[in-house]
């Protein structure tokens, strides 16, 4: 494979760009059987030879991924169409069942120093009287973590600076692919192409990856009617943060938690939402129903900067809650907002096929969840939670039929989280939208006895996966975590290599062992007869030494080992619902 040339630009701790040669360290596989098969190495069960992997596209789902197979030691690449990295000026609602992977990738307390937790969410009407609140205050006694928001540049940051700077290729937009047996070749608008063994189409809604790989399935009769259908759009939103407020004019951003607010209107077929951020910032929008198509195909629609403004002065007078004095309107969040302020259509869609041959889709790319659930960014996440665990339970030199097994294992996990999201997402969309479907949805919620938001919440925050090759978290709340099979099936081969590894070592010493009594009974031989030979002895010596070299990491992999056995004896002391046999994906 030759090796490419490309532009990094790392925002985080440099001005100017950074070129780098782009190279993979070892060349991807082509035949197995050319070449001779690798030995595994400690800490952590990691190989030193597995699939290359392609990541197109550096969103939190892209990054997520990258940050994983840096910890697992899987060999990748981020190529990003972009040249530079934008920083939305915005915050993200992520949902509790993301902590467990920032605390497994280190990040968890840099996250929280900047995030806010969300405690209630309020949902008031034009007379700015509240009309009903969603309480989640139990979420951290249940489940050990609640939903927090947290800028969106923060997450950015924690997830770039977990990646190795070479790994992340910018200005790298990728057209097409060509599908092989063996492996994968990329093709940038650049020029280059890139070989690889796996490639991850995590590129987003308008997923370049995934358009390639439905016109392959679509010739080959293999495409669902459903995947080739047209991309609805539902809704469009104005979307803005102000700069940081002052709290006497704003009351509401002094809470140490965030301050979630929703107004519905009776009277216009809008909606608008704001809520406070740990940088006494508010992040607001405004959803349009009004203005809604679904003749559109795999286009990329953007409104710019002027079409936002003139949505700004349609919504200006809408009255808002600040806990301050007078009858504040938008127009107060507007005179702050800054010029980052965007008019985006909120287009939503579930794919059937996340994968085929060596190409699998994750986040956006195969499911846009629309964002008045506020479930797309943690679902991206657990994508690639799901993801790296298939990956890293890839046997060495793996085929297309283990490709084929964890492609399906994984979209057979995420599928029903994913229609769970949707689901819970049309409660919530339902809510703020101007139809009796929506007055019956927030009269249901007002209504809602304790027990009925109870298991509406224990439903959605029972999933909180986490990767199998990191250092396991264990449950918090009271109520346990769901059965996760990526967890189980990986740790199950994580095991099985270290302790295989374990006894390779064990008979590698026996040998050493073994050759060095020989040697020295060779050695008192010969001195007795002062003519016996002692060539065989020290070879043996020798091969033994060679093979117990070979396997320097024959303490790691035995520390691996018992790793390996404490975690899973962990997680099996661990309650957990619904145990289901290991076996029933293979
Ligand atoms: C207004 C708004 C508010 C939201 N709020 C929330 C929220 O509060 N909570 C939440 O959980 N979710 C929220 N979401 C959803 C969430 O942001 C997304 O679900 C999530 O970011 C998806 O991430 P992704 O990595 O899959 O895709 P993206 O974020 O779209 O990233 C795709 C990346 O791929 C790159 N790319 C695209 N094409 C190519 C190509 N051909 N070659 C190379 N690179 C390419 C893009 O430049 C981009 O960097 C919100 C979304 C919107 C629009």
């Amino acid at each position: 494979m030759s090796p490419i040339s490309a532009t990094y630009v790392h925002n985080a701790d440099a001005a100017a760009p950074i070129h780098v040669q782009v190279t993979w360290d070892s060349a991807p596989v082509k035949d197995a059987t050319q070449e001779a098969r690798p030995k595994a190495i400690g800490p952590q069960y990691i190989e030193t030879q597995r699939p290359k992997v392609i990541i197109v596209g550096a969103g939190i789902a892209g990054l997520s991924l990258g940050v994983l197979l840096q910890l697992a030691g899987i060999e990748f690449r981020i190529l990003e169409r972009m040249t530079e990295f934008e920083h939305a000026e915005s915050a993200i609602f992520l949902n509790g069942m993301t902590q467990k992977f920032f605390q497994q990738i280190g990040a968890l307390d840099e996250i929280m120093s900047h995030a806010k937790m969300i405690t209630s969410m309020v949902t008031a009407n034009e007379d700015r009287k509240v009309e009903y609140t969603l309480e989640f205050g139990e979420q951290v006694k249940l489940f050990g973590s609640s939903g927090y928001i947290v800028p969106r540049k923060v997450l950015h940051d924690v997830l770039v600076s977990r990646i190795e700077r070479q790994n992340i290729v910018m200005g790298k937009r990728v057209l097409t692919y060509i599908p092989g047996n063996r492996y994968v070749t990329v093709k940038c608008s650049t020029g280059d192409l890139i070989t690889c063994d796996i490639l991850v189409g995590a590129d987003g809604f308008f997923s370049a990856v995934r358009q390639n790989l439905y016109v392959e399935l679509n010739a080959k009769g293999l495409l669902p009617p459903k995947d080739s259908q047209d991309i609805a759009l539902t809704t469009v939103r104005l979307v803005g943060q102000t700069i940081p407020l002052d709290p006497e004019e704003f009351p509401a951003i002094k809470d140490e938690n965030c301050q979630f607010m929703r107004i519905v209107s009776d009277s216009k077929p809008y909606s608008w939402t704001y809520f406070t951020t740990a940088t006494n910032c508010v992040c607001w929008s405004v959803t349009s129903f009004a203005e809604r198509d679904s003749n559109r195909v795999f286009a990329n629609t953007t409104f710019d900067y002027s079409q936002a403004l003139s949505m700004a002065r349609e919504v200006m007078d809408f009255p808002i809650i600040t806990g301050g004095p007078g009858e504040p309107t938008m127009k107060d969040f507007l005179k702050y907002t800054t010029t980052s302020m965007k008019k985006i259509v909120l287009e939503e869609k579930l794919f059937k096929t996340w994968y085929h041959g060596r190409v699998v889709l994750i986040g956006n790319a195969c499911h846009k969840i629309n964002p008045s659930g506020g479930s797309g960014a943690t679902n991206s996440i657990h994508d690639a939670i799901s993801l790296a665990n298939y990956i890293v339970s890839l046997p060495h030199w793996c085929e297309q039929k283990d490709i084929d097994h964890r492609f399906k294992a994984y979209q057979d996990e995420r599928m029903p989280w994913i229609k769970e999201a949707f689901e819970s997402t049309k409660l919530f969309k339902g809510m703020v939208e101007k139809n009796l479907k929506a007055t019956m949805i927030r009269l249901y919620a007002k209504t809602m006895t304790g027990t009925v938001a109870r298991s509406t919440m224990l439903k959605m925050n029972s999933n909180r996966p986490q990767a199998a090759f990191l250092d396991y978290v264990p449950d918090t709340g009271t109520v346990p975590s769901e059965y996760q099979h990526s967890y189980h099936f990986t740790l199950r081969i994580l095991q099985d290599r270290a302790l295989e590894d374990a006894e390779a070592d064990a008979r590698a010493q026996e040998m050493k062992d073994n050759a060095v009594r020989d040697e020295s009974e060779a050695t008192t031989s010969s001195k007795l007869t002062s003519k016996a030979p002692l060539t065989p002895a020290l070879a043996a010596i020798a091969e033994a030494s060679a093979i117990v070299t070979a396997r320097s990491a024959a303490s790691a992999a035995a520390a691996a080992a018992s790793q390996s056995k404490n975690a899973l004896e962990t997680f099996q002391n661990t309650p957990s619902k619904a145990k289901k046999p290991i076996a029933s994906v293979v």
